[in-house]
């Protein structure tokens, strides 16, 4: 066993958003000893290792960033709407190096396993090159969308071409020239890869499980004036984006789809599909997300949209979700993707009714019986989202107690913060906060900033161990379950509800709160103004 080496204040798992604003604040604004341990050869986390063609942010650019470098907001110029993967890289990069972060980060290193010890009230932080530190905190910026679901297909082993996660594609990127391509998949990631890869490859076979409901990014270069008068207004931007529902300029139309006229609804969707980005999700009729009927003709909309799009009705018909309310899967955001399905060189296995992948042969996919052969399969299987991570890190809390014992039946935490049992562990956007249903960098803002004033008052406070309360966590979990069992969001099975993994128990992974980002900000505000109710500290 490795002897410890080194102890700081703080040691941080990840280098991506959170990690990044985790160490500039306890480093530069508390002065605490931090170390960051990431996987990755660089900072960026999903921007560094989601490669695939066609990879970009959704949300809008100006607020899919850092808040907290006033300067920067001023300075920064986003090339367009959603910029690429490598653009977005290249932003936390530039804020790595602006604000001297790397010092304190060690690349390429991943942490195996952290154990608290009750008698220093310590953690004891392992890595895979066999260090072993200690810390007084430890915060996991491990990310929601971190840990690859590879979806264990028989004969993988056997397959004779290359094939590729979109989570780990090769720096280098992949040339699907004269290629014969399996895309398997068809969640946010796909759409956005699909057109591209098709635009390249010889032919493109998407297997698809469940259709998705995509609306339009409209993604292009923005008016220089807008970029003008948001630089001028982004005070008045960023108070909007933190009290706001879902961290963006998005609001619902406050009104049931059902007290309107056909015409006026018709118009309001148009108006939506037009804006395109998360207009229609997120800022459509109010009873969208909790009356069926109201549900129904949004979706009907959308499968209207897809049927004047796709040529050929069986392909259309297959391309039309089914089953689950709009909505209640992650909106994928679709440049070309539906015109796609109208190339020649395009073909759909659908699951329901062509037949499901049964397994790869050496030569390509075999599904309904039939094999289709390929040189290349690009797995867009997504994520064990927002529990995958944080159980892989291997911890061990008070009295030895791991991740995978107290979250037998889900995730148990409070806040999302913080887990009863596991004292001044910090888990950022971590399962049963707003997390992933809201404009991350918000999320992940408000949770660093929280984090920080709790740490200070602590150290000015002369407390040595914070830890939610069994009481308290309890009290959580079952409010965000009863908050989502009054929405739709239940009736998909999503990775939202922890449905995309063979034997992860059904649980709502997100909290989806009353009142959004904000109204959560407020409570978690208030629990700290009351000296950290639902919290013990020692
Ligand atoms: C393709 C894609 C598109 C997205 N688009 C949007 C969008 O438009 N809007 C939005 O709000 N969100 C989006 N997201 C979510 C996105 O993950 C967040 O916006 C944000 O990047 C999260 O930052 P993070 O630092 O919390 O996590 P990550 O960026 O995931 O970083 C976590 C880091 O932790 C490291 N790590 C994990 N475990 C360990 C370990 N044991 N040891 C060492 N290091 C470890 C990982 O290597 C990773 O680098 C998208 C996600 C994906 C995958």
């Amino acid at each position: 066993m490795a002897s410890v080496t080194q102890s700081f204040d703080a040691v941080v798992i990840g280098a991506g958003f959170s990690g990044l604003h985790m160490l500039k604040s306890l480093r530069d604004k508390l002065g605490l000893k931090v170390r960051v341990y990431e996987s990755g050869e660089t900072v960026g986390g999903t921007w560094y290792w989601n490669r695939y063609p066609g990879a970009r942010c959704d949300s809008d650019a100006y607020i899919y960033c850092f808040t907290w470098d006033k300067q920067l907001l001023q300075e920064w110029e986003w090339s367009e709407r959603y910029p690429e993967q490598d653009e977005i890289l290249g932003y936390l990069e530039h804020v790595a190096k602006r604000h001297d972060l790397k010092r304190d980060i060690q690349f390429n290193t991943s942490v195996t396993g952290a154990e608290f010890d009750e008698t220093t009230n310590l953690w004891t932080v392992r890595t895979d090159n066999g260090e072993e530190v200690t810390a007084r905190y430890l915060i996991a910026a491990v990310g929601t969308l971190s840990a690859t679901n590879m979806p264990q297909f028989k004969g993988l082993e056997k397959f004779k071409g290359k094939w590729y996660h979109t989570s780990r594609f090769p720096q280098t990127g992949v040339d699907f020239t004269n290629k014969r391509v399996g895309m398997v998949g068809t969640g946010a990631t796909a759409v956005q890869a699909i057109p591209e890869i098709a635009q390249q490859a010889k032919q493109l076979t998407v297997f698809q499980r469940t259709a998705n409901y995509c609306v339009p990014a409209r993604n292009g270069k923005v008016d220089p004036e807008v970029i003008k008068a948001r630089k001028a207004d982004y005070e008045g931007i960023v108070k909007r984006i933190k009290e706001s529902f879902f961290g963006q300029e998005h609001y619902f139309i406050p009104k049931s789809a059902l007290e309107t006229t056909a015409e006026e609804r018709e118009r309001e969707f148009d108006k939506m599909w037009d804006a395109g980005g998360f207009a229609f999700w997120l800022a459509n009729y109010q009873d969208m997300f909790f009356s069926q009927k109201a549900n129904d003709l949004c979706a009907d909309y959308i499968k209207r949209k897809i049927r004047q799009t796709v040529k050929d009705p069986v392909i259309a018909e297959k391309l039309i979700p089914k089953g689950y309310a709009y909505g209640t899967k992650r909106q994928p955001l679709d440049t070309n993707y539906y015109e796609t399905f109208n190339k020649e060189n395009v073909r759909l296995i659908d699951a329901k009714t062509d037949g499901v992948i049964e397994e790869i042969t050496e030569t390509g996919i075999r599904a309904g019986g039939i094999v289709y052969p390929l040189d290349i399969i690009v797995f867009a299987t997504g994520f064990d989202a927002m529990t995958g991570p944080l159980k892989a890190l291997n911890l061990k809390g008070r009295g030895g107690r791991t991740l995978d014992q107290e979250w037998v039946d889900g995730p148990r935490t409070y806040l999302g913060i913080s887990i009863a049992g596991f004292p001044n562990l910090f888990t950022i956007t971590g399962p049963q906060s707003p997390s992933v249903l809201s404009n991350m960098p918000v999320s992940i803002e408000q949770h660093v900033e929280w984090i920080t004033e709790c740490i200070e008052a602590m150290r000015k406070t002369e407390k040595t161990t914070i830890e939610a309360t069994r009481a308290a966590q309890d009290q959580w979990v079952g409010h965000v379950n009863e908050i989502v069992s009054a929405t739709l969001m239940t009736s998909a099975n999503s990775w939202y509800m922890s449905a995309n993994i063979p034997g992860k128990p059904r649980a709502f992974l997100p909290y989806l709160g009353p009142e959004g980002v904000g109204g959560y900000k407020k409570k978690c505000d208030e629990i700290a103004a009351n000296g950290y109710e639902g919290f013990q500290l020692a």
